[in-house]
């Protein structure tokens, strides 16, 4: 099949446009390159670069590609920034995706896979987290995604659109032949900042409020390696071409968790050497524990994580790490 993937160019996508060429798809990416990188693309990926609120451009793409599958990436995705500059948000992930199903039904009316996160369910009360959870985002960046999936609900209704969409946990890991691996502009991640740490790039560790209701004191979340994250893809969009039922939503985690100290004891051990840390307050916003009940993904669409085990996943991040210590940059 032909895959038309949007926002291919970053951490997610690229992962995910490796797996789909690794699996004999052909694939179109469609990105503006603001913060993915061209060189995490093999050359028979064919790139597009265009802004998802340029319409035309849009519609063209589709239309000259004529993708079976559409799987949307493209997205804005720091919480803290999205408090600071809400309208940039709304305007890219809100505008931005309407603007691309809009065009998806007036060109090829193909199934889209919606990336989405566990940020749409805010400070859930109970973990693990089944997707009927309240949905009550607590940051600008989680009501856009949360927006997009009403926008998606009325595109199917209106439309007939097939979709599904994917609410990720946390996102970690590099691909383990260490050739694409997580690059963003701005470094926000726990497991990227503390083997950047180790990389002497950072001075020291801090971890965010020990004083959370969790049995070391430090949050909790649910690390799902991204190779992983990029078969679900796989398994979402092979299942609506399949003719599986469309408007599903699904938890992408392992369905456990670990604490901001069980990580950092799990990235000393990997690089051989313990980062100096230092328990600072807690960041505004942070729930206490985030876990995907993931037992959804498991049973209908056959999700079965690969990477289960911490150190094995930081072990990867490492190795990406260490062997492109500035990222893609200069490659
Ligand atoms: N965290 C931390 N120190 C850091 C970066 C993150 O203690 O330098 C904590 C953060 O407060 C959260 C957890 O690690 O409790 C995971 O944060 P991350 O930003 O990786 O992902 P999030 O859960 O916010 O999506």
């Amino acid at each position: 099949m032909h895959v038309m993937v949007v926002g291919g160019a970053g951490y997610i996508g690229s992962h995910t446009v490796r797996q789909l060429l690794e699996a004999g798809h052909q694939v179109t990416v469609l990105d503006n390159l603001s913060s993915g990188h061209r060189e995490a693309l093999a050359s028979q990926a064919k790139l597009v670069v265009a802004d998802l609120l340029d319409y035309a451009a849009l519609k063209s793409a589709l239309h000259i590609a004529q993708p079976d599958a559409v799987i949307h990436f493209a997205a804005l995705i720091e919480v803290g920034e999205s408090m600071r500059d809400p309208g940039r948000y709304y305007l890219n992930n809100v505008a931005g995706s309407v603007n691309l199903f809009q065009a998806v039904v007036e060109t090829r009316k193909v199934p889209v896979v919606f990336s989405s996160t566990a940020a749409v369910y805010g400070d859930a009360a109970n973990t693990p987290i089944p997707e009927d959870a309240p949905k009550q985002p607590s940051s600008a960046y989680g009501h856009s995604k949360l927006m997009v999936e009403q926008i998606l609900r009325d595109f199917g209704t209106a439309h007939g659109l097939p979709y599904t969409v994917l609410r990720y946990f946390n996102v970690c890991g590099a691909h383990p032949d260490h050739t694409i691996g997580e690059d963003h502009p701005n470094k926000t991640h726990l497991i990227e900042l503390a083997l950047l740490t180790a990389l002497g790039q950072r001075e020291k560790m801090f971890i965010n409020g020990t004083d959370y209701p969790t049995p070391d004191g430090t949050c909790v979340r649910d690390y799902v390696h991204v190779v992983d994250l990029a078969d679900a893809h796989l398994l979402a969009v092979q299942a609506l071409i399949g003719g599986a039922e469309s408007g599903k939503a699904y938890n992408v985690g392992l369905g456990y968790g670990f604490s901001v100290r069980q990580v950092l004891d799990a990235t000393d051990a990997v690089v051989g050497t313990p980062l100096h840390r230092e328990e600072g307050p807690r960041r505004p916003g942070d729930p206490a524990s985030l876990v995907a009940d993931s037992s959804r993904i498991k049973a209908e669409l056959g999700f079965l994580p690969q990477f289960t085990d911490l150190r094995a996943i930081v072990q990867t991040a490492w190795d990406w790490h260490r062997t492109h210590p500035h990222g893609f940059e200069g490659q």
